[in-house]
Order: C-alpha cells, then structure tokens, then sequence
C-alpha cells in the first residue's frame, strides 16, 4: 500500500512516498518557492537527485506535478494507488494526544489552533486542502509534533505564571519533535526488545530538544510554548532570562516581535560564533582555534547536560542516551563532548565505537552505567506508519 507523508510549508512541500508495512521509500523530494517567481523542486529517486524547475502557483499545483512524476517514472499508474496521506503539523495544543483522521472537525480546530504556530498551522492547512482536492479517495491524517508529550503532567507543562494565562489564553508548554522522539522510543524498543526502557531522547539537529522518556511515554521534554524553549540551537537562543527582552528592546529601539526576530534566528551558534548556525562551520572553526566557536560549542554542550542531568533525576533510573537528528546522528565530537560532561554520573562513552555517522549502533563502553545508541530519525516513516494504522 503507498502512502505519502507531507510537510507543508507557506511556500514549500516536502514529501516522501513510501511502500507500506513494507517502509520502503519509493520516492522523496521537496517543491520550493509556491507561489513565488523561481519556483522549482527537487526529487530522489534510486539514490539519483534531480532538480528541475518550473512555475508553482499553489500547493495543488505542486501535488499535481507530483503525481506527474510518479506516473511518469512508473512508481503508480494511477492516483488512486495512494492510499493515505499524513499531514504533518507543528501545533495540536491540547486538542490531540495521536494521529487522527483530517476530519473537518479536526480541521477546524487546527485551524483555530493558528495562533499558537503563525507560521505553520495555516500552511499545513493549505497543504491539506491541495491533497484533498488532488486525492479525494486516500484516507487523509493528521499527525502532531505536539501529540507525543500531551502525556506531560501539569505541574511539569505548566509555566509558574498567573493561572489565568493557562485558561484563557492556553499557555502552556506543548513542546516539539514529538513524531522524533517517538520513532527513537519506538525503534529503541524494538531493537533491545523492552518496552519498559527509560530513555533520554536527544534530537539535536538545526532545531534541538531533549525528552525523557518512560515504557514509551513522554514524561518531560525541554522545549515549551513553542519550539523556542530549551537548549541552545542553530539560530535561537534557547531558555533565557525574558527580563532581557523589554531591556534590549528600549536600548535597541526595536519592537517585541524584532527582538523574537533576534532570538530565534540571529542567535544560538550563528549568534554567539558570530560566524554559522551549522555546526560543522563550528567545529571547522574549533580546529582553527577560533575563540568565539569553541566559546559557542561549549555553551551548547553546557545546555545539553543541563536537560540530560535534570531528566536523569526525573526519571530515576535511565537505560539509554540516544543522540537522533544532524548533529546528534553525526557530530563525532559533539556527542563526545556532551558524554565527557556526564563521567559523574558514570556514563561514558567508547571513542571508537562513536566514530559513526547516521547508523543505528551502541556507543557507549562496556563499564557506562547507561546505554548511550545513535539512532537515526525518521519522522516520514512515523507518519506513513500512523497513517497505515488509522487506514487498517
Ligand atoms: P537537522 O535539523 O536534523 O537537519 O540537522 C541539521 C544540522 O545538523 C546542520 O545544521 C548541522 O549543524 C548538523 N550536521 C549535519 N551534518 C553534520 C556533520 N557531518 N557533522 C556535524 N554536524 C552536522
């Protein structure tokens, strides 16, 4: 059965098709620039790349060239074999604990639910409505970043904040990742075999968050409100001190919404080196001995332990580290820095098995008192698995 996962941006739509239960990937690839001039896509297809470009007006424009394409390079030979399609969307507030069918109830309520995530509840919307109108007979889900931590208990979720910010205005924290942290759970039960595992999940990627897991459940996780909170990442800030933000804005001149600017995207690795959000500039310049990116990489790692120390003691007892997403998959020095910091807890790491990038293996030494794994993600196999489940 072909089911496809979709992540709908305002002016991008990435996707994958895959093969289910068989969770072959059949085709992947992205459409850039809707609706703007320049517009083209970019697919992989039998490990080959291509890019072509061509005029996108809308979202239904890119899923009609999409089934172009699979018609084209034999993939269907009709519409109609794609079964079910998953919608993946940023913000499900308290609405959603799982996937759910894209009911026009369900719908509606992501929709309302755009407050909380300007940017992208409206946008999955668009997406969802160009998949329906260009296929009307699959079964259409709806998969939350949020759902997975709705397990969450209040006196963890909840701000120290006048009460009445919570109900009336729903602040509170949701967290992010979800669909991440919840294939590493889930692959990391089935390949040791438990599923009483206690696990510290951390996606470190562009975006980064840590969540402590229990037999499957999210029990505490470092982003909040939005994917803002937590640790340090590529361009935001992470946890700050909010008092800086009416302090800046006076000293600066600029309003609430240039400071957000400043924080989620001029901050973080680009901010604080001065130089690159990509880790990989960081760890090039480190080896040059640039002060301001070993200053940068040290006050990464600094954030990291803090939320892996913390969830520690949450959970009481963990049975595994797993590092998931770019850097946790493949930042050799990140991951050995980050377990150095963990040796009073008895956690170590074993140098040659850690020098891997983007495979599913056990790094940690025969003496560590946790497992620690790299576990590849994969978010799009999580919506397509999702989708399969509320198909059958
Ligand atoms: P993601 O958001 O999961 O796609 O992760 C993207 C980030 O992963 C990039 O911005 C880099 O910081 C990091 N990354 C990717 N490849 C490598 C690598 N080979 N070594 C170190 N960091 C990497």
């Amino acid at each position: 059965m072909k089911i496809l996962s979709v992540n709908a941006g305002s002016s991008s739509l990435k996707f994958t098709l895959f093969d289910m239960p068989e969770e072959k990937e059949l085709i992947s690839g992205v459409f850039e620039r809707i609706g703007i001039e320049n517009s083209f896509y970019t697919i992989k297809l039998n490990g080959e790349k291509i890019k072509k470009e061509t005029e996108l007006k809308d979202h239904k424009a890119a899923f009609e060239l999409l089934v172009k394409e699979l018609i084209d390079n034999k993939i269907v030979d009709s519409l109609d074999e794609i079964a079910g399609i998953g919608h993946r969307i940023v913000q499900g507030g308290s609405y959603f604990d799982k996937t759910v069918l894209a009911t026009e109830d369900n719908i509606s309520i992501v929709e309302k639910l755009s407050s909380l995530a300007p940017l992208h509840n409206p946008a999955a919307v668009v997406g969802i409505r160009a998949a329906q109108s260009v296929f009307p007979n699959a079964t259409q889900t709806l998969v939350f970043d949020t759902a997975f931590h709705q397990t969450i208990e209040k006196d963890r979720f909840l701000y120290p904040v006048p009460y009445n910010w919570y109900t009336d205005y729903q602040v509170r924290k949701y967290g992010a990742h979800g669909t991440s942290h919840r294939y590493v759970a889930k692959k990391l039960q089935e390949e040791l075999g438990r599923d009483d595992l206690n696990i510290i999940s951390c996606h470190l990627g562009n975006g980064g968050s840590i969540t402590a897991i229990s037999c499957g459940k999210c029990v505490d996780t470092s982003m909040g409100f939005t994917p803002h909170a937590g640790i340090m990442m590529g361009t935001r800030s992470g946890d700050i001190d909010v008092s800086m933000v009416p302090y800046v804005m006076e000293k600066e001149g600029k309003s609430a919404g240039e400071i957000m600017n400043d924080l989620n995207k001029k901050s973080g690795f680009l901010g604080i080196s001065g130089l690159s959000s990509d880790s990989r500039d960081i760890e090039d310049g480190i080896k040059e001995g640039n002060e301001r990116c070993i200053l940068a990489q040290k006050m990464f790692v600094n954030s990291v332990i803090k939320y892996i120390a913390q969830y520690y003691v949450l959970l009481g007892h963990v049975d595994v580290i797993a590092f998931t997403a770019g850097i946790g998959e493949k930042s050799i020095s990140t991951r050995s820095d980050i377990i150095e910091r963990l040796a009073p807890l008895g956690i170590e790491i074993d140098p040659e098995e850690n020098n891997v990038r983007g495979k599913f293996k056990k790094i940690s030494s025969k003496k560590s008192s946790v497992d620690i794994y790299v576990v590849p993600t994969n978010e799009e196999l999580m919506i397509a698995e999702d989708t399969l489940n509320l198909i059958k």
